[in-house]
């Protein structure tokens, strides 16, 4: 076996297959399956994975692998394949599809070292390595290498004694904090204590802290601590008592955080209904996806968390997904307060170096639990026995760039291979997995009632149009503004939410709510600003925009799109005492003010949190009892066959914000469509009814589930070569497909223009289509030359939730 399969770090369609590469000598046996190796490619000397080891190869004259970049594998044998199937599945490159797998550290830029692991000394090593770890317990890669022994270090490696650890070149600017510590040994503090005079009281509250301890301690944390304020300590600094100095903070919220641990409560026959199935597939080894549908509030993560233990009791490992935007302080203690240091958190507040921790602490297996985002379903676990995605509707769990790949996808296959169920969780589930479930596909679990039966919130639907007619044009209906006074008075408190999504705006009648829409599909027309037109974007049907209402023959027409800063605005103006905190993305884009914002909230300092979608979850406070929607609509009428989908969930959500606790909650929603159905059964909490009618309107427009969809996406500076190149792809497509399948274009996307390149697309209906794949990358292999030459750009995206 002295012949390696490599794909060579090279993304493009000449080299989307494996290269092979003769092992020297010296290298046989080190080389292995899922290792790093550099290899000579052409003139250059590059990176690739090895995919495979062979003993014979069809080609002649194999050039040498260089070095390897590993000591062990970094890819198991399963991901190997999973990342060849991600390939396949999502039209994107091998390499990509690995490179998607790995953690951003262990790419270029980081310097790599070799180290004693914890606790070993150089003693514990084979005579042969010792020497290099005599002077320190780190030494760099270049160092190995030139000490021939390599192979030495593998073994090394591979029993435990020695690490590889990835950092970064750039030194990146850490945080730093004013920290105080006594320059006293205890025995002078005490005398110093009692030379105070009796006034002195709060000084001597900090000398009696460093007797009992002297650490450093952050002048603002210690200050808090004893009540105290900082100019107490820095009394005792000026006196020489205390020496200043600085402290590295860590970024990680988590990492020195105590989680209280906590048992498995007592099970509810509703929630013992819905873990026994789940109970028994862990125990029969088995594979299945579980739709755990259930309010919120319900007790779902109650199951994921008493599922989880009995996948550790038999010695295997859980990934549990949740959306980024709810990987808060408050999830994460749920599950460390179970399950403790046995839990790795990845999310994107994580710097690479962090992330990489986080993913080597998987790797050497000293957790069995992992909490993440969308990319930790690839983390390396080699025994799995459990994959929880929470919020399963959420779109984030699908990745817009390559590889383009939907969380759930991924978890269903890792789950299929190794034999251990899937829980997809959710109060509103998406169409495409409810669907599923009633045919039988996955298995229905369901959790009716709230914990304790709490009752869900009063939710009112105030029809803006009424408004309008009484001669309110503000953004706040009557009722909201007198809600938003009585709970300043009561010192209750209020969420305000502005639901915006998407860039693109609508034209509306705001006399009787008549939005302008595609006699075509279905779908809101969007406006354009600059020539004054409305357009279909699946279609492309296209009319300007009309002078008087056809419905109504009202002249206030009105093109829709508000921004918070401009509802902060209204809100100091018609109720100036109000403490208001926005929450978006302006506010909220250094790093960690988006927990302090709610922190602030939550201790009182506001009486309004006011924000976009990211205030729609996991704010759970006893003091709020009143929501307001300022603008259901907005989401309603984006170009998007989700649009109402969307709409009902975030609705539903944001609802379930007010009254969690003894206080009872009310929410009001203002719209324009009072009459839309996802809007009054969100009011009612009514998902049953929602599906029902969605399923319908799925069904006669040809949108999933009823059929999949795929979307092509051609770009390029020129209009002309946007739209000819379009039009040959959809001629293509639709000559290789079935007559069941609808292909639709060419039609300018949505954003028709980015950075002066010209945006067209085709959008491909389908059931079942075996030639799709094969014909679209057909197609990318096609334009390859002109992709790499004249700047042309093919976007495929097989199961796009994004259609702009
Ligand atoms: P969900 O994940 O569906 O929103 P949770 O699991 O968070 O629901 O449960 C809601 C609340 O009820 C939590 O405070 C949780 O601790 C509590 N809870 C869940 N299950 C039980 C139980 N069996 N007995 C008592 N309290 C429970
Ligand atoms: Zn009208
Ligand atoms: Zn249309």
């Amino acid at each position: 076996m002295n012949i390696a399969s490599v794909i060579v770090d090279v993304p493009a369609k000449q080299t989307d297959r494996p290269f092979d590469y003769l092992i020297p000598d010296s290298l046989v046996e080190i080389i292995k399956p899922g290792m790093r190796v550099t290899v000579p490619f052409g003139p250059r000397k590059i990176q690739g994975f090895v995919v495979e080891l062979k003993s014979a190869s069809s080609f002649k004259q194999l050039k040498k692998i260089i070095e390897p970049m590993d000591l062990s594998p970094i890819l198991s044998n399963e991901m190997l394949s999973l990342g060849d199937w991600l390939s396949k599945q999502t039209l994107s490159y091998k390499i990509s599809a690995y490179q998607a797998m790995l953690p951003a550290a262990l790419k270029a830029k980081y310097e790599k070292y070799i180290k004693l692991s914890a606790g070993t000394s150089p003693e514990n090593l084979s005579p042969e390595v010792q020497a290099l770890f005599l002077k320190s317990s780190k030494i760099t890669w270049d160092e190995a290498k030139a000490s021939d022994k390599l192979h030495a270090l593998q073994k090394e490696a591979s029993s435990g004694s020695v690490e590889i650890v990835y950092e970064v070149k750039e030194r990146v600017k850490k945080k730093k904090l004013k920290s105080v510590y006594a320059g006293m040994n205890a025995e002078e503090l005490k005398e110093y204590r009692q030379s105070l005079s009796a006034q002195a009281r709060k000084q001597a509250d900090v000398i009696d802290y460093f007797i009992k301890d002297n650490k450093p301690s952050i002048i603002r944390d210690l200050a808090k601590e004893l009540n105290i304020s900082s100019a107490v300590i820095k009394e005792l600094v000026k006196k020489g008592v205390l020496i200043e100095d600085e402290m590295e903070i860590y970024r990680d919220p988590f990492e020195n955080r105590q989680f209280e641990r906590t048992e498995a409560l007592l099970l509810t026959a509703e929630q013992e209904n819905a873990i026994a199935p789940i109970l028994q597939s862990i125990e029969d080894i088995r594979n299945e996806v579980f739709l755990l549908y259930g309010v919120t509030g319900s007790g779902k993560t109650e199951i994921y968390l008493q599922s989880i233990q009995k996948v550790i009791n038999a010695g295997k490992e859980a990934i549990v997904l949740v959306p980024e935007i709810s990987l808060t302080p408050q999830m994460v203690k749920r599950f460390k307060g179970r399950f403790g240091n046995e839990v790795a958190v990845m999310h994107s507040g994580l710097s690479a170096g962090e992330k990489y921790d986080e993913w080597r602490k998987i790797q050497r297996k000293e957790v069995s639990v992992v909490v993440g985002a969308r990319s930790a379903i690839f983390a390396p676990f080699e025994n799995l026995g459990i994959i929880i995605i929470d919020e399963e509707h959420e779109t984030s769990y699908k990745q817009e760039e390559n590889p383009k790949y939907h969380a759930r996808d991924v978890a269903i296959k890792r789950a299929e291979g190794s034999n251990c169920p899937v829980i997809l969780g959710s109060a509103t589930p998406s169409l495409e997995s409810f669907a599923r479930a009633k045919k039988g596909v996955y298995h229905l679990l369901s959790l009716p009632k709230r914990m304790n039966n709490q009752a869900l919130p009063a939710v009112e639907i105030i029809d803006m149009r009424e408004e309008l007619r009484g001669g309110n044009r503000s953004m706040f209906s009557v009722v909201l503004l007198e809600k938003l006074k009585e709970r300043i008075e009561k010192k209750e408190q209020t969420v305000l939410f502005l639901n915006k999504r998407g860039h693109s705006s609508f034209v509306m009648c705001r006399d009787c709510g008549y939005v302008a829409g595609c006699p075509n599909c279905d779908i809101s027309l969007t406006y354009h600003r600059y020539n004054q037109q409305m357009k279909c974007h699946y279609c492309g049907y296209e009319e300007s925009v009309p002078a008087i209402c056809r419905e109504c023959g009202s002249e206030h027409i009105r093109y829709f799109g508000t921004g918070t800063q401009k509802v902060e605005e209204e809100l100091h103006k018609v109720l100036p005492e109000a403490r208001v905190i926005r929450m978006d993305i302006d506010t909220t884009s250094r790093k960690g003010s988006h927990e302090k914002l709610l922190d602030q909230f939550q201790e009182g300092h506001a009486d309004i949190l006011l924000g976009t979608q990211m205030i729609a979850k996991g704010l759970d406070f006893p003091n709020i009892t009143l929501v307001g929607v300022l603008s259901a609509d907005t989401m309603l009428h984006l170009p998007d066959f989700r649009s109402s989908e969307k709409t009902f969930q975030l609705l539903t959500q944001v609802s379930g914000r007010a009254g969690r606790h003894e206080l009872p909650g009310e929410v009001i929603i203002q719209t324009y469509s009072p009459e839309h159905y996802s809007i009054g059964l969100s009011a009612l909490q009514d998902f049953d009814r929602f599906y029902e009618q969605e399923m319908m309107i799925r069904k006669v427009h040809k949108y999933p589930p009823f059929y999949y969809i795929a979307l092509v996406t051609v770009s390029h500076e020129q209009l002309m070569k946007s739209v000819s190149v379009t039009e040959k792809i959809t001629s293509y497509v639709q000559s290789k497909l079935s007559k069941d399948a609808i292909v639709l274009g060419p039609v300018a996307s949505p954003i028709p223009r980015i950075n002066n390149r010209y945006r067209y697309q085709c959008l491909i209906k389908y059931k079942r289509e075996p030639g799709l794949q094969s014909a679209l990358k057909i197609i990318l292999d096609q334009y390859q030359q002109e992709i790499a030459s004249n700047g042309l750009q093919i976007a495929v995206d097989v199961n796009p939730y994004i259609l702009m």
